[in-house]
This record gives C-alpha cells, sequence and structure tokens, in this order.
C-alpha cells in the first residue's frame, strides 16, 4: 500500500507534463521542426556568460569545498550577496538572515505556504493561477480558494478578494509577472491589495501573509516596472528563482525573502527553515547558490522574448485569434475557438500544436501558448493556427 493522494498526484501528471511528453514522444515520431511545442515554460535564451564562466571558475576550487553541504539555510556570503542586492535594487534594507536559499520557485512556495499555515486553513490563489500552488495547498492539508482576476486586464479583483477572505484564510498568493496570462499588477492594484489586508487582519484579528511568487520579475515588456511587493504590504514573502530569468531552471536554484519590514520576520524566519527541513529542502545546490552570488546584478536578456511577443500576436491578430496582451513573462492566453478548452487542444494537436488547456490553470475556454521557443517555431507554426482557425469556420 502506497499513500493514495500522493499515488494519485505521481499517476496522473500536470496537463503541462503531459503535453510535454506527448511533444517529445511526437517529435521523435514525425521530426522536430514538424511539432510546435508551445507546452512548457523552458527558457529558449541561453544562460548568460558570466554564469557559465562562473561556473568554470568555480570547478578550478577545491572539490571538497565546493561540493560539499553548505548551511541548511544556505551559504551565509550567497545569502548575504542576494540580500544586498535586494537593498541595492529595491530599497528595503535587506540582511542575510531573512533568506532562505531553495532548489526554485517551486521549494520556495512549498515551504513558504507550509511554514505559514496549519491543517484546515485556507490559501487564496488569483485564477487563472500556475496548477502546481493547489498541489502544495492541499500537501499542507489546506483548502486552495480560487478567486477569479478582474476582466479584461486581469489584475487582482479586490472586491471578489474580499468576499473570499474568511477566518480561516492564512495566507494569499500572487504572482506577477504572471503565468498563464502575462499580467503586471500596478502598483495601485498592488496598494488597494495591502489596504484591503490590513484591514481583514484588523477585523479578523490574524495575520494575513501575501506570498509574492516572482519568477518572472525581470521578464517584462515596454518598460513597464514590477512594484516590489515587500514595500507595498509588510507581511510579505517574496519567493524568487533564477530558473527564467537566468535561463537556469533544470539547474533548480532559487531564495525565499522573508521581508525584514515584517514585525513578526524572525518568527516566520524559523518557520521557513523549519518548513525547509520538514520538506527536506535543505542545503540548496552549493555550486549554482555560488555561481549566482557571482553574477546577482546581471541583466535577464528579454530581447528575444519581446521579439517572439510581437512575431506571435501580430501572426495570431492576422488570423482572427483573440488573446490578452501580455505586459511580461512569456505566455499568451488565448481564447479557445470553441468552450471546451481540452477539445479544442485536442484539435490543435491534430495539427501538430501543442496548446496547454486552460482548466488546469483553474477556468474554461482558454489556452496557454508558451513562447520561449526559437522564433522558427513561432513563424513555422502559422500555417497549423490558420488551418485549426479554418477547421472551426
Ligand atoms: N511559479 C510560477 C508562476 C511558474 O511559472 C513556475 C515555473 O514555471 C514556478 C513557480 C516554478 O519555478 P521553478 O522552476 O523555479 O521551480
Amino acid at each position: 500500500m502506497v499513500n493514495e493522494r500522493m499515488f494519485g498526484l505521481g499517476n496522473e501528471p500536470s496537463a503541462i507534463r503531459e503535453l510535454f511528453a506527448y511533444g517529445m514522444a511526437r517529435k521523435a515520431e514525425i521530426g522536430d521542426d514538424k511539432v510546435f511545442d508551445f507546452s512548457i515554460g523552458n527558457p529558449s535564451v541561453p544562460t548568460p556568460d558570466a554564469i557559465t564562466q562562473a561556473v568554470l571558475d568555480l570547478m578550478g576550487e577545491p572539490a571538497t569545498a565546493l561540493h560539499g553541504y553548505s548551511p541548511a539555510a544556505g551559504d551565509p556570503g550567497v545569502r548575504a550577496t542576494i540580500a544586498d542586492s535586494i537593498s541595492r535594487r529595491f530599497g528595503i534594507q535587506a540582511t542575510a538572515d531573512r533568506i532562505y536559499m531553495t532548489v526554485g520557485a517551486a521549494a520556495s512556495l512549498a515551504i513558504s505556504i507550509a511554514a505559514l499555515t496549519d491543517p484546515g486553513d485556507e490559501v487564496v490563489v488569483i485564477s487563472p493561477y500556475f496548477p502546481e500552488y493547489k498541489v502544495w495547498i492541499e500537501s499542507a492539508r489546506c483548502t486552495c480558494v480560487e478567486v477569479p482576476a478582474h476582466v479584461p486586464d486581469f489584475q487582482i479583483d479586490l472586491e471578489a478578494l474580499a468576499a473570499a477572505i474568511t477566518p480561516k484564510t492564512s495566507a494569499v498568493i500572487i504572482n506577477s509577472p504572471n503565468n498563464p496570462v502575462g499580467a503586471v499588477y500596478s502598483e495601485e492594484n498592488l496598494r488597494g491589495l495591502a489596504e484591503l489586508l490590513t484591514a481583514k487582519e484588523a477585523e479578523l484579528g490574524r495575520n494575513l501573509y501575501l506570498i509574492s511568487d516572482e519568477p518572472y520579475r525581470e521578464i517584462v515588456y515596454d518598460g513597464i516596472e514590477v512594484p516590489y511587493v515587500p514595500n507595498l504590504y509588510a507581511r510579505t514573502l517574496v519567493c524568487y528563482s533564477y530558473s527564467k530569468s537566468f535561463s537556469l531552471p533544470g539547474e533548480r536554484i532559487g531564495y525565499i525573502y522573508v521581508s525584514n519590514l515584517m514585525e513578526d520576520a524572525a518568527e516566520v524566519y524559523a518557520a521557513v527553515n523549519g518548513a525547509g527541513r520538514a520538506l527536506g529542502y535543505i542545503c540548496a545546490p552549493v555550486l549554482f547558490q555560488r555561481a549566482i552570488a557571482r553574477c546577482v546584478d546581471i541583466p535577464s536578456n528579454v530581447a528575444p522574448y519581446a521579439a517572439n511577443r510581437a512575431l506571435l500576436t501580430e501572426g495570431l491578430s492576422a488570423l482572427g485569434y483573440e488573446f490578452v496582451e501580455p505586459q511580461g513573462a512569456f505566455y499568451l492566453w488565448v481564447r479557445a475557438l470553441e468552450e471546451d478548452a481540452r477539445a479544442f487542444s485536442d484539435r490543435a494537436k491534430a495539427q501538430e500544436l501543442l496548446l496547454v488547456p486552460s482548466d488546469s490553470f483553474g477556468v474554461g475556454g482558454w489556452v496557454r501558448v508558451s513562447y520561449c521557443v526559437s522564433s522558427d517555431v513561432i513563424r513555422g507554426s502559422m500555417p497549423a493556427f490558420e488551418a485549426l482557425m479554418s477547421a472551426y469556420r
């Protein structure tokens, strides 16, 4: 006998991973250039040279130190470097003793949720949302409460959120720039959120934490600003990752920053350490902790994603598709041509187009197109998008 819930999670891969696996098999069958795989968020921009060089330089250092354990929360020097960078970039006095190094945003979120909740609590997410949130929330034996984003701008709907917060709510998860819709929450919207949470804390007499999932912070277009959430709401935990900004998803490196402005920061940071310990997320990969510390301030290369965004949105507009204009991240949220997004995704498959149906993001009627692919895939896919549109006419 095994754990039934874990068996279920392992036996049924996420819709994204399922489509990605299908794409790999299909490419092996009919050729890489015949399949237009828009399924997964694997960055197509090469990892910055500075990271590669840092890894090569580090490989020259004594192996025992290089490959040895760091403290559970991460190397103190690395954490200090990251804290200094946060302080310089965002005007907050961040300190190393509020940073916990993780194996990417996935671990940052699973740890933060476990640290902030008790079984039976509710954690609010803004739908459509990254599907794994629900897995981590339910693994902490909490309820995932979905609040639809405000349409058509996909900002946080503050009225709907106010109605969803109950005496059992312990945290709200936000993700800006957003996967899957590409929205960036405005400062005004986030200020409204901060006011709402502060008022609800007073009304309910309990702490309400904000978990800000930000792996796409640097991937924005047209010079749009991404406000630093801890400056707006003190009880914020930032879940960061270098997977997207430095194209390092396979190396599994990121961090949690427990805002220094939070009055209970010491207690929360201790709980983060405890959750990391309980979940086995200690001592993130040391080689990459140290490589990151050498490159912490280098900019991300966003130009190829901006070019892809233009190529894809211009192409799909000309074909008559409806979509949300993305302000950040590298996903396009496209209206399905029938109510049933799964059926639409299946019909797209027949044209060798791999589009993720919106159901797993908590809403029906849309698909997500990951445009972190080579521009050739986007150019090559246009006849398939055209044939798909024709199939519905
Ligand atoms: N959060 C969001 C919104 C994501 O899109 C992803 C990955 O695609 C993650 C978290 C997990 O990122 P990581 O690879 O750093 O674990």
